[in-house]
C-alpha cells in the first residue's frame, strides 16, 4: 500500500516536472527574448539540418551525421551547449526562413546559401563553406555535359533552393520538376523518368556515393554558381552572429574544419574547391 502511494506521488512529481519543462520550452519558442537561450549558459539549442543529404546532414535512426552536423556541434559547444542538449530539427530547403522566423530553430546549418533575398528575412553567420551548383546524371549518359545541354531535358531539383531558382532564371527551356528533398529525385533519375538532378556539388557527391546507387550516377563536374554556406539565425541578431563567426574561425584554425570535411565528404571523393575554407563575412 505504501509502495503504491509512493508510486502515485512520484508520478505526480514527474508530471509536474514534465509540465514545467513544456512550459519553459513553449516560452522559449514563443519568440521575443533571446532565442539562443542565453549567451553563455548551457541551455539547449534547436538546430535545423537536412535529414536526407549524406555527408552533409543525415538522420539514420537516432544518429545525425555530416559536415553540417559536425560544424553545428562545434559551434554549439563554443556557445556553451553540449551535444546532448541539441535538438536536431529537419529543415527542408523551402522551410528554412520560416523555421528561423518563428523561433522553431535557433540556427540552421543546412547547405544554406547566403543570398540577398534570404537576408530580407533572416541573418547569416559565416560562410563556413563554398560549394558550386552542378548536375548529377546517369553514368551511361553522355548527352548532358553542362546546363546548356539541358534544353528539352527533364531536370529535378528542390523547392525553395537557389538551385531551382537558377534554372528558372537562366535555363527556361528546361522541364523542371521541384520536389521537397534531393534524395527524392534519385529513384526518378535511376528509372529514367527524369534526366538530371541539379544542386550543389557537395550534395550530389554525397548522394551518388550511397552504396545502393553504386556506379549508377556521375557528377558532371563543371560548376555554374557559387554557393556560400552560412549559418541562418534570427534577423538582426548580430551578437549571436559574432559568436558563431568566432567559433567558425577557431574551427578552421585548430584543424577541426578540415577533419570534419575529410571525414564526411572524403569517402565520396569530394574535394573542396577554391575559396575554402572561407573567411566569415562581417556581421550586420
Ligand atoms: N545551397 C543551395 C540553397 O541553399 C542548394 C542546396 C539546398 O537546397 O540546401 O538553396
Amino acid at each position: 500500500m505504501t509502495t503504491r502511494r509512493l508510486g502515485a506521488v512520484t508520478a505526480a512529481a514527474v508530471l509536474a516536472l514534465g509540465l514545467a519543462a513544456c512550459g519553459s520550452d513553449a516560452g522559449n519558442t514563443g519568440g521575443g527574448g533571446d532565442a539562443t537561450g542565453g549567451s553563455g549558459g548551457g541551455a539547449g539549442l534547436k538546430i535545423g539540418i537536412k535529414f536526407d543529404q549524406p555527408g552533409l546532414g543525415l538522420k539514420k535512426g537516432t544518429e545525425y551525421s555530416g559536415f553540417d552536423v559536425d560544424v553545428a556541434k562545434y559551434v554549439a559547444k563554443e556557445l556553451g551547449t553540449e551535444e546532448a542538449d541539441i535538438t536536431w530539427v529537419q529543415a527542408p530547403s523551402a522551410q528554412r526562413e520560416t523555421l528561423i522566423e518563428t523561433g522553431q530553430v535557433n540556427m540552421v546549418f543546412a547547405t544554406y546559401s547566403i543570398t540577398d533575398a534570404r537576408k530580407e528575412k533572416v541573418s547569416f553567420a559565416g560562410p563556413y563553406f563554398i560549394a558550386g551548383q552542378d548536375l548529377l546524371i546517369r553514368s551511361d549518359d553522355s548527352s548532358i555535359t553542362g546546363p546548356d545541354a539541358l534544353e528539352g531535358k527533364k531536370l529535378c531539383s528542390v523547392t525553395g533552393s537557389t538551385s531551382a531558382q537558377k534554372v528558372k532564371d537562366k535555363y527556361p527551356g528546361v522541364q523542371l520538376q521541384e520536389l521537397s528533398g534531393y534524395s527524392e529525385c534519385l529513384p526518378a533519375l535511376a528509372n529514367k523518368t527524369l534526366d538530371a538532378l541539379t544542386t550543389d556539388d557537395t550534395i550530389l557527391a554525397g548522394l551518388a556515393a550511397q552504396p545502393e546507387y553504386a556506379g549508377k550516377f556521375k557528377v558532371v563536374g563543371s560548376t555554374f554558381s557559387e554557393e556560400r554556406y552560412g549559418v541562418g539565425i534570427k534577423k538582426g541578431d548580430t551578437a549571436l552572429c559574432e559568436k558563431i563567426n568566432a567559433a567558425l574561425k577557431k574551427m578552421v584554425e585548430d584543424g577541426s574544419w578540415q577533419k570534419a570535411l575529410d571525414a564526411n565528404l572524403g569517402p565520396a571523393g569530394y574535394k573542396a574547391g577554391a575559396g575554402n575554407p572561407p573567411t566569415p563575412d562581417t556581421c550586420s
